[in-house]
């Protein structure tokens, strides 16, 4: 597996969780098949550029995606509460470091990118181009539709290199 390969993660309608990857410069698998109850999935092919930039969801096409921090919670709560432990030792300098150390593995994580739509989480794609932070009017826009009250148009291209939401 090379670093540059596209790796998708997406939860099943039936709960198990599927971990697939495509590997750069190729389309990929075209189905992938969950283990637990057979549902079949097609992916579709040609959603990244030949720089590894992901243009739109490689599950479901759609072109609004999202970006977050890769942070595992887990790491984060583990970090702190050791630090907790010990801060009686250390004249509870343990909890600043703790704070430091998190804030600056937080800073080094990779992104994920997931899909607004079906909620597929793309790792390992090029950060060229860039897709923002998570926007509510665009979750709320494809939740409800033309009901939404702020529901701005999408705009062409998707996320694209969108600028960050203002809210
Ligand atoms: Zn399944
Ligand atoms: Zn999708």
């Amino acid at each position: 597996m090379s670093p540059r390969d596209l790796r998708l993660r997406l939860v099943c309608p039936c709960g198990h969780t599927l971990d697939w990857v495509v590997p750069f410069g190729g389309a990929g698998p075209e189905r992938i098949a969950c283990e637990a109850c057979d549902e079949q999935r097609v992916l579709e092919a040609g959603r990244t550029d030949e720089d590894g930039g992901l243009w739109a969801c490689q599950v479901c096409g759609h072109a609004e995606l999202h970006s977050r921090k890769d942070f595992p919670v887990a790491l984060g709560i583990g970090l702190v509460g050791a630090a907790a432990l010990a801060a009686p030792f250390t004249a509870y300098l343990s909890l600043v470091a703790a704070t430091l150390i998190d804030w600056g593995l937080y800073l080094c994580m990779p992104e994920v990118v997931v899909c607004y739509v079906c909620e597929a989480q793309h790792r390992g794609a090029a950060g060229k181009p860039r897709h923002p932070r998570f926007d509510r009017e665009i979750a709320e826009r494809l939740k409800y539709g033309k009901k939404a009250v702020m529901g701005r148009p999408m705009r062409e291209g998707g996320t694209a290199d969108a600028p960050e939401p203002e809210h």
